[in-house]
């Protein structure tokens, strides 16, 4: 209901309210003012109140015609002088049209940062804009540029990590394709020119290339998409200078590796490699064109349009210098990369009546054995059969062409997974922490945003599980934290509803009847399916109003960004991410040095296991933590992580879905706005008094300054003598029981002030 968002709040105080806050009702009744009129197709157009009877309202349109409208399709517009303002908190009238229309004005003019109260708005350019670089770093450094920015982010970070010694965390969320990535580079540009000099943001920032290379792909959405979600955590000494940083990765999408749909491609690296390495690197590794690697044709895409594969591989192996990965290990990281694509060439014969198969011997499984060091035979055997306990026997048995091309494929996976892991620690022993962690650190942190698809598997499930996670840590800090402060210090406050997403993390993380609990345990019986696992979620979970079972294997899930129906094919097999044993002692049998540490993460994995099907036969399956366990316990570390530290949030937007500057889809945008609740937050913001400080510290502060001795020295007398004296308007403070709360900007004249006596 856009007058309900558009009409006042009962808390300001009501001559304040009277100022700003009209009212849609009698709005509608003041003829010539501007107002919005909802169009059939959703979009909003700018329309002059002419004269009103009862619910309908005589409007002019902009190109003259003259048209009755129903009240209600009307939404109050602001006045031009509002036009692009770069607070949303400052608009008199808060209503979608008007934030659209505000972000849509400031767009237009390349100005793609809003402020939205403490949140800030970005909107992708989908092209270069001339706000970056070293004059607007100066500029926002010595603040002699106020408007939005990543930068201003970045720098009240670093000055709040200095005076308040407490942790800072920059959260940057927003869809695939919204910037989040771009962002992150953004915000460590600013943060390695105000703390360079060691040299070690320059490291820093050449992480970013490899990270993408290895971890980013083309998809529909996004030609450069973040296949993994990031924290990277900057060190400050003492004196402000980078000391060391800290990479952790969470949740990569192994299966694009062998497998990816038709208009996207794998990782970034397979085709840099192919198109890039010198004859003689290509000659070691046997490589070929990327169209013979069936991992690299299945999706009928090879390049990116405006991007040079070759240009870019050289960019990766001079980034890899400078944080002291070895040529020796780029060759050996290089040849596990040679490795996965000939794997994935390797095919298979039948060989008896039981569908039994073998690997063909040829080039694909001679080069695979070549690349990663180990004996034709083992690999053979490893890639064929299965070794099996029954009892205090162990069986040999053979595989049919589908359990073949699922272990072989498991093998890519595992190889490049690792291979990816194996990088970041690579990084990290470059970038030096835990020498010298005794400063303060920044996080920033670049997660997968929201995903909802034509069809959802487990991926989405668990990237769209870490967005609840997200969300309620931005409710926790926007709102409630927020209002309990207000509450315990007994201030005047109607509270603003926002939507509470409890309900839905229950859901995931209830036990043992949540969704994580009821995967886990579907995943060890030696009888469950998707389909069971399905059944089991409609029988535990109908009770939550944010669970629906759907027909078959599917079941959808109410997010707080919307809801999303997933399909449980394949839940159960990613869940596990099982490579067999067999696999892990092909690799720990390597003469090749990588395969050799991979296979020794793998035993160790295996160790700490949880999640085993219980083969019948006593499979020798390696035991591991599942999927979704391990997932959902890196993210209680990281919500523990960042709830140590000051948040600042960075919400970006797509403005269209066909990565084109100058388009902007209005309906698009709103979906974003209202998924990360924008308007809510400008609302409490602007009905809040942000400044809080306490009695004491007031009085001490400002004290001096009163004219009239004051008879008493209790700092409450002493606080409410000093605001009567500087004639601040009773709507703009509140005196609560420990603290006083001011409107933005209220303190300013007292500092003034203070700072010229
Ligand atoms: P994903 O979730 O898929 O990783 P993302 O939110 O990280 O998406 P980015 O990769 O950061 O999205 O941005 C997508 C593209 O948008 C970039 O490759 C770039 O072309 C463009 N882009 C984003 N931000 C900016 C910016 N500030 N200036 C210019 N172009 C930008
Ligand atoms: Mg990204």
């Amino acid at each position: 209901d856009l007058y309900a968002a558009a009409s006042p709040l009962p808390s300001p105080p009501r001559s304040l309210t009277e100022a700003k806050w009209n009212d849609t009702a009698s709005y509608a009744k003041k003829k010539n003012l501007q107002s919005w009129y909802q169009l059939q197709n959703g979009n909003w157009e700018l329309v002059r109140i002419l004269s009103t009877s009862g619910t309908e309202v005589i409007v002019s349109l902009p190109e003259g015609k003259v048209k009755h409208v129903q009240a209600d399709c009307l939404s109050p517009a602001n006045p031009d002088i509002l036009d692009g303002v770069d607070d949303l908190m400052q608009l008199s009238y808060l209503n979608e049209p008007s934030v659209l229309y505000n972000l849509q004005y400031r767009y237009n003019k390349d100005m793609i940062y809003t402020k939205a109260g403490p949140v800030l708005v970005a909107i992708n350019p989908f092209k270069k804009v001339a706000l970056y670089g070293y004059d607007y770093i100066e500029a926002y450094r010595c603040k002699s540029i106020e408007s939005p920015h990543v930068y201003a982010i970045a720098d009240t970070a670093l000055q709040e990590m200095r005076r308040d010694e407490v942790n800072q965390s920059i959260i940057i969320s927003g869809e695939s394709g919204a910037g989040k990535t771009e962002t992150a580079k953004i915000t460590m540009q600013y943060l390695a020119a105000l703390g360079g000099g060691s040299g070690i943001e320059c490291e820093i920032l050449k992480t970013n290339p490899i990270l993408e290379a290895f971890g980013n792909a083309k998809t529909l959405r996004n030609d450069n998409s973040s296949r993994f979600g990031k924290l990277i955590e900057i060190h400050f000494s003492e004196t402000g200078k980078i000391s060391g940083a800290r990479i952790q990765t969470f949740l990569l999408e192994k299966s694009r590796v062998v497998q990816c749909a038709e208009g996207e491609r794998s990782y970034h690296i397979f085709y840099q490699l192919c198109a890039g390495a010198q004859t003689t690197l290509k000659e070691k590794l046997n490589l070929k064109n990327v169209e013979e690697y069936r991992y690299l044709c299945q999706s009928n895409c090879y390049k990116i349009p405006g991007v040079d594969d070759t240009e870019q591989f050289l960019s990766v192996m001079e980034a890899l210098d400078v944080v002291h990965v070895s040529k020796d290990d780029q060759e050996s990281a290089f040849a596990m990369l040679a490795a996965v694509l000939w794997l994935g060439n390797v095919s298979f014969t039948v060989i008896d009546f039981e569908n039994h198969v073998e690997p063909v011997v040829d080039e694909a499984l001679l080069s695979v054995a070549k690349l990663i060091g180990c004996n034709i035979e083992a690999l053979k055997l490893a890639l064929s059969t299965r070794n099996m306990k029954v009892g205090n026997d162990s069986i040999v048995q053979r595989l049919t062409l589908p359990q073949a091309t699922d272990t072989r494929d498991a093998l890519a996976k595992s190889i490049y997974s690792c291979l990816f892991d194996w990088l970041v620690e690579q990084i990290n022993k470059s970038l030096c922490l835990g020498k010298r962690r005794t400063g303060r650190s920044i996080n920033i942190l670049d997660i997968y945003g929201f995903e909802s698809f034509e069809t959802n598997s487990f991926e989405q499930f668990c990237i769209n599980y870490a967005n609840e996670r997200l969300q309620q840590h931005f409710n926790r800090h926007l709102f409630k934290l927020e209002q309990e402060e207000y509450i315990q210090d007994g201030i005047d406050w109607a509270r603003v509803e926002f939507e509470d997403n409890q309900n839905c993390l229950n859901l995931f993380e209830k036990k043992p009847l949540g969704l994580l609990s009821l995967l886990d345990e579907e995943s060890t019986f030696p009888n469950g399916t998707d389909l069971t696992f399905a059944n089991k979620l409609k029988q535990h979970l109908q009770s939550n109003p944010c669970f629906r079972g759907e027909r078959g294997k599917a079941f959808t899930i109410s997010h707080y960004a919307g809801e999303v129906t997933y399909d449980t094919t394949g839940f159960l097999e990613k869940n596990r991410d099982l490579l067999h044993l067999d696999s892990i002692q092909l690799l720990s049998s390597c003469a090749s040095p990588l395969p050799k540490i991979f296979a020794s993460i793998m035993f160790t994995q295996s160790e700490k296991h949880a999640v085993r099907p219980l083969h019948k036969s006593g499979g020798a399956d390696s035991q591991k933590l599942s999927v979704a366990t391990k997932f959902k316990a890196q993210l209680f570390q990281l919500m523990q992580r960042l709830e140590n530290t000051t948040p600042h949030f960075i919400r970006c937007i797509k403005p269209n879905n066909l990565q084109s500057p100058g388009i902007y889809e209005q309906a698009l945008v709103l979906q974003q706005l209202r998924c990360c609740g924008v308007l809510e937050v400008v609302r409490i913001s602007r009905n809040g008094f942000p400044t809080r400080m306490s009695h004491q510290k007031f009085a001490r502060r400002y004290g001096f300054l009163l004219l009239d001795n004051v008879s008493s020295q209790d700092p409450l007398c002493v606080s409410v003598a000093i605001l009567h004296q500087f004639n601040i308007l009773p709507e703009m403070y509140q005196v609560g029981y420990t603290k006083l709360f001011f409107r933005t900007g209220q303190i300013g004249v007292l500092e003034d002030t203070r700072n010229h006596t």
